[in-house]
């Protein structure tokens, strides 16, 4: 028997994190649960030291990682606690783990996966922010350090599954990406009223149940333009070669279109547990413990243009994908710090759903990014960006 692989969650109790371990704990000959790691869910990190015995894990604050020491000794487990920044990218780099699950949401993951890339990992992407912020830097470290770059966000991974499996022959075979979007839940409203949904409406996606921020961010369509920014540094493509098309039912999870207009799409059920088994097993194929699609039940696929049916207004930040790929390095991560900002700011009730979009127009107006070439310097462009998102925020009218 091959040694089991060494695996670090980091953001074990969030969305992604919770349907790794589903993964993991179907394969206990494959796979060893080496170190956790959450920001503040003290009780469901205790209940997931318990289940998988990880020799780390790590909290966000001292005050949340000496709770968990406190009540991992009451229960007699061994595992050591830690804290999180540095921390996670000690874990990202050590020798002890071989494959880093990269689950944490927001630029708050770009430094361990820099580290884990550097460390030469297999390295699952989920984090997408971070590939978004990072750009050619993250890149570079993957290069550099001979890591695995496998994606887990599924629009990625079923791109990944429909191309062809030695890289260097996708720029001569492959004419464009198309990626598909459910159109999140306000598909059908009015463009004009969308100035007063709510955080709750917003966050209650029709085929998907994911983190907060993702769930906003598919409704704002920001999630679709961070995946087209995602997929122009993960394929290699350019931006005019990718395409999103709205796909209400989240069958075709994406699909490659080829030289001679062949298209190759990957299907299933929508279940974060198929791309996640995908990363973990590659080149392999392992029970994830989705549904398969029933072909007999299906009610029909349908699709709808960007262009047609108010989509342009409804989602005015999907074109800022292109708009900052094709402007100076660094205004991506821009782009992705205004978001993020904005979106706590929704959550919060601070702005209206609408001024998400104003936020980010506002802050991409202002903010000239110094093409960042380290990571130190991508934190400081990120941390510029806030700065000035938070006074576009301010500046909201109720
Ligand atoms: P989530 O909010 O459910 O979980 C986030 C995890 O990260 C939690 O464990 C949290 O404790 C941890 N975390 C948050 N902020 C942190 C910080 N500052 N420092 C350390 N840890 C922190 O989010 P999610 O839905 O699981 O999404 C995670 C990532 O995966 C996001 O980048 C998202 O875009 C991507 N993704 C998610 C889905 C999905 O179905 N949920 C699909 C595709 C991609
Ligand atoms: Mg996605």
């Amino acid at each position: 028997m091959t040694a089991r692989q060494r695996i670090a969650v980091l953001g074990s109790t969030g969305s992604i994190g919770v349907n790794t371990l589903d993964v993991v704990a179907r394969h206990p000959e494959r796979f060893e649960v080496v170190a956790l790691t959450a920001a503040t869910r003290v009780d469901a990190m205790l209940a997931q030291c318990a289940r998988f015995r990880p020799r780390r894990a790590v909290m966000a604050s001292a005050a949340h990682a000496a709770e968990l020491a406190r009540k991992l000794k009451e229960n007699g487990l061994p595992t050591q606690v830690e804290q999180a920044p540095d921390a996670l990218e000690s874990i990202a780099s050590s020798p002890d783990v071989d494959t880093v699950m990269a689950a944490i949401v927001g630029a708050a993951g770009l430094a361990p996966c820099l580290a884990a890339a550097r460390a030469g990992k297999r390295l699952l992407l989920a984090n997408k922010e971070a590939l978004v912020v990072g750009g050619e830097v993250f890149l570079r470290a993957v290069r550099e350090g001979g890591a695995t770059l496998l994606p887990i966000d599924s629009e990625h991974s079923a791109v990944f599954q429909s191309l062809p499996e030695d890289p260097a022959t996708w720029a001569a075979r492959v004419d464009k990406i198309i990626l598909t979007a459910s159109g999140g839940p306000f598909r059908t409203r009015e463009p004009a009223t969308l100035r007063d949904v709510t955080p709750e409406q917003a966050c209650a996606h029709p085929n998907w149940v994911m983190g907060r921020k993702i769930s906003v961010d598919s409704a704002t369509m920001m999630n679709k333009a961070l995946e087209v920014i995602e997929a122009r540094y993960l394929f290699g493509v350019a931006p005019e070669q990718i395409e999103v098309v709205i796909h209400p039912q989240s069958v075709i999870h994406s699909m490659v279109q080829y030289r001679d207009t062949s298209v190759v799409a990957q299907l299933g059920t929508p279940d974060m547990r198929v791309p996640i088994a995908y990363g973990l097993a590659w080149p392999e194929r392992i029970a994830s413990g989705a549904q398969a699609l029933d072909f007999h039940a299906l009610q029909g696929l349908s699709f709808e243009a960007i262009d047609g049916d108010g989509h342009r207004a409804r989602y005015p930040g999907l074109a800022l994908a292109w708009e900052a790929l094709r402007a100076a390095p660094g205004t991506c991560a821009v782009l992705n710090a205004a978001n993020e900002v904005a979106v706590a700011a929704f959550l919060d009730r601070r702005i209206r759903f609408d001024q998400i979009h104003q936020v980010n127009r506002a802050t991409l107006d202002a903010v000239q990014p110094e093409r960042p070439d380290t990571l130190a310097a991508l934190l400081a462009l990120d941390q510029r960006a806030r700065g000035r998102a938070e006074l576009a925020v301010r500046a909201c009218s109720p």
